[in-house]
């Protein structure tokens, strides 16, 4: 029986090769930028486009051995073209296995502060549960996604309003959260203004090795003024429950940022001293920047 030769055996084209997948837009007349899903880019004159995507081009070209480099294309002959995009793009993508490491759960909208500066759509403590508190459901398929993570390191914050108004959820969260977690590494922070801190809260959370992060504005009439809850009181709750936590868990499962208002603006100086005399290392301003302090008497 008679047997063809295949396809390419009829071709009058000097070079046979593939196009491998790239987008091309115009710049200007005669140019065009082409590019690919492993982040390379060229610019090709329009002449030489045409050609290449004919498969017009010389291998002894330059164009042409600047599209092969840059994995627009592959000769027929070179299969190992292929596994080597495949690898530049595992690469490129690898960052992705450590994506969505932090994830934030507002266990309540509740607060008994109410901060001027407040962000959130806080509500006030005897507000409906149902409608303002996380609920056991919303808890377990949020979980279900935050373990979804390709992450292997999970830190799982809790916010609010304030957080711990619903300290059963938080108490259910981490206790499902060590039963589902596999061989994941997790760590809980509570984000709280400490208010609410008592001994059952300190003994679970040394139990569980929980981190505190808490609000730290300045001194007492500062914090006061910018942070006002009944009795006038949140630096004083803020201090003690600084000293509680470090008493009982221990000295660095408790960090502390400011937010700037313009009631800071004047008492730098007396805000840097507060954070000293209480044993922080270091102030940290939001997104904006940070001070290190090394002494009282120099600040990096
Ligand atoms: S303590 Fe936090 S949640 Fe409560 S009012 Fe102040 S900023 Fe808002």
């Amino acid at each position: 029986m008679a047997k063809f030769k295949d396809l390419n055996s009829f071709s009058n084209k000097k070079n046979i090769y593939n196009l491998l997948p790239f987008n091309f837009d115009q710049i200007d007349n005669d140019i065009y930028l082409a590019t690919n899903f492993v982040g390379e880019h060229i610019l090709i004159k329009k002449s030489d486009l045409g050609r290449f995507v004919n498969k017009e081009l010389t291998s002894t070209s330059n164009i042409y051995k600047e599209l092969k480099s840059k994995h627009f294309l592959y000769e027929n002959k070179n299969d190992i073209a292929i596994d080597l995009l495949a690898l530049k793009k595992r690469t490129k993508l690898n960052f992705l296995k450590e994506f969505t490491g932090l994830h934030i759960m507002v266990t309540s909208l509740r607060c008994e502060h109410s901060c001027p500066y407040c962000q959130v759509s806080r509500a006030n403590t005897n507000s409906n549960k149902n409608i303002y508190d996380m609920s056991h459901d919303t808890a377990i398929k949020s979980l279900e996604l935050i373990f979804q993570s390709p992450n292997n390191n999970i830190k799982i914050e809790f916010q609010g309003g304030e957080p711990l108004l619903n300290f059963e959820i938080i108490k259910f969260i981490v206790n499902h959260s060590e039963k589902i977690k596999g061989t994941k590494n997790v760590q809980y922070v509570i984000a709280t203004n400490l208010a609410m801190i008592n001994h059952e809260i300190l003994e679970f959370a040394k139990i569980n090795n929980i981190f505190f992060s808490t609000s730290l504005d300045g001194p007492e009439s500062l914090h006061n003024k910018n942070r006002p809850r009944k009795g006038n009181n949140s630096y004083q709750k803020t201090i003690e429950g600084i000293e509680k936590i470090r008493e009982s868990i221990g000295y660095d499962k408790i960090s502390a940022l400011m937010t700037t208002t313009k009631d800071s603006l004047s008492k730098s100086k007396e805000i840097i001293d507060e954070y000293i005399e209480n044993g922080f290392s270091g102030i940290f301003f939001k997104t904006t920047f940070s001070v290190r302090i090394c002494n009282k008497n120099k600040i990096l």
